[in-house]
């Protein structure tokens, strides 16, 4: 049990143990049990700006941002107002709305490579649709991903690296079939030699490479030009399908996402976080002759009750008209460098392995001399240090994602002052943890 400043049992004590009667581990999503780092999940109460509360009324300067879709800041009054006079319009029609037009129309606008996209409400079903899509446009069942990617949790996708370099994979949870895993190559993230000789042995069978081209479910890690270009080259000579999952980094790193940055065209997007707002949107899109192939035109089946619901949708419209005002990216790009040079300093001064890197708006923190090219390096971080940087950070009112593996998110609404601040504590925790 954890007490208050006032020596009071802590609520979110009393609420996790509640939690944990009527729910498996407390939570909806286990990352936020806290298994990773131990201790007590904080229960939010509210949140503003680049702040949230707990149930014990403590206030954090909040660095995962709904895991990536609060980029404008929680609880940004243009927002908020747009959900209101949606809502009161009516919640839900399953029926078509001219909103769902003006959202497809805006993505298409903004995102390289997609001249079609159909609306759905997780990254997960983007993930999973688009792989169907990119099955049942090749007529072939094997795919390819990247050891520490994650795609959501569709059966295809939780898998790892089987035993041998190119053996198919094995599951990461029970209850996903092997004949599922079995079409599911899972290959080293940077590595374009193993890349090719995958595409040298089962090129004609490949129906899809998924990957996010910047990755954050493995801390951060840049792709290399060289790898996405590899993917792409490779997937074209091929005839399979180059499936680029932007749900984290797209909207994110630029306002093209990953593609813009690097300059590549994926045949299909999958989407998803910030172009909710926070509330449930994700898409997938690409070619219309490809998304021509999915109901109600084409034989690939896909649907959704509240797809393109008109609330959420109004939160994403919204939100996707504030990024779009001048030097926000700018503005974001340069409070997540100013995050991890500060970060990287304050490690330094005080002689800790330590490193800090940020692409756009998204940032990772490495208890390791130089930033990891791949899922191995990530995992030979000192992760024992990290855990308990994240407490003495959480101690300190600073509320970094409570995992090792993840990337952290700055909003708009982390001010200088506000990263000042997040420095300052850093400085003070990394000094303890020398001592
Ligand atoms: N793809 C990526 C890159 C993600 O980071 C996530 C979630 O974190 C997903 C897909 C799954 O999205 P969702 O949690 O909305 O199902």
């Amino acid at each position: 049990m954890t007490t208050t400043s006032q020596n009071q049992v802590s609520k979110n004590d009393e609420l996790f143990e509640r939690a944990q009667k009527t729910t498996p581990g407390g939570v909806n999503s286990p990352v936020r049990a806290f298994r990773s780092v131990g201790g007590t999940p904080r229960f939010i109460t509210r949140a503003e700006g680049p702040y949230f509360w707990d149930a014990d009324d403590k206030r954090y300067i909040d660095y995962i941002g709904s895991w990536g879709p609060a980029i404008v800041g929680h609880a940004h009054p243009v927002v908020v107002k747009a959900v209101q006079e949606a809502a009161a319009r009516g919640l839900s029609f399953g029926a078509p709305t001219e909103g769902e037009i003006l959202m497809a129309e805006e993505i298409c606008r903004l995102v390289p490579s997609i001249e079609q996209v159909r609306l759905v409400s997780s990254g997960t079903e983007a993930t999973m649709s688009a792989l169907r899509l990119a099955r049942g446009a090749t007529g072939r069942d094997k795919i390819i991903k990247f050891e520490g990617c994650y795609h959501g949790h569709a059966d295809s996708l939780l898998v790892k690296a089987g035993s041998g370099l190119l053996t198919f994979g094995n599951p990461t949870s029970a209850g996903v079939p092997e004949d599922f895993v079995k079409h599911t190559l899972v290959l080293d993230y940077n590595n374009v030699a193993q890349l090719e000789q995958a595409f040298a042995e089962f090129g004609d069978e490949i129906a899809c490479v998924i990957v996010e081209p910047v990755a954050g479910n493995m801390n951060l890690i840049k792709a290399t030009e060289a790898f996405l270009q590899a993917m792409r080259t490779l997937c074209t000579k091929h005839g399979s399908v180059l499936i680029f999952d932007e749900v984290m980094c797209g909207f994110r790193v630029a306002l093209g996402g990953a593609q813009e940055l690097y300059g590549i065209k994926p045949d299909l997007t999958a989407l998803g976080k910030v172009i909710g707002g926070g509330l449930p949107v994700a898409a997938f899109g690409g070619s219309a002759e490809l998304m021509s192939k999915m109901a109600p035109l084409g034989a690939v089946y896909q649907a959704g009750t509240l797809s393109g619901n008109p609330v959420a949708v109004a939160a994403g419209m919204t939100t996707l008209k504030i990024i779009q005002q001048p030097g926000f990216y700018e503005q974001l790009s340069a409070t997540a460098a100013r995050l991890a040079a500060g970060l990287t300093k304050a490690a330094k001064d005080a002689g800790i392995v330590f490193c800090a890197d940020a692409v756009g708006g998204m940032f990772g923190l490495y208890f390791s001399e130089t930033p990891p090219n791949n899922y191995a390096e990530m995992m030979a971080g000192d992760r024992a240090r990290f855990n308990v940087f994240f407490h003495a950070m959480l101690d300190e009112g600073v509320y970094f994602a409570p995992a090792a593996f993840e990337a952290g998110f700055v909003s708009a609404q982390h001010s200088d002052a506000v990263i000042d601040e997040t420095i300052a504590a850093a400085a003070r925790v990394f000094k303890k943890l020398a001592a």
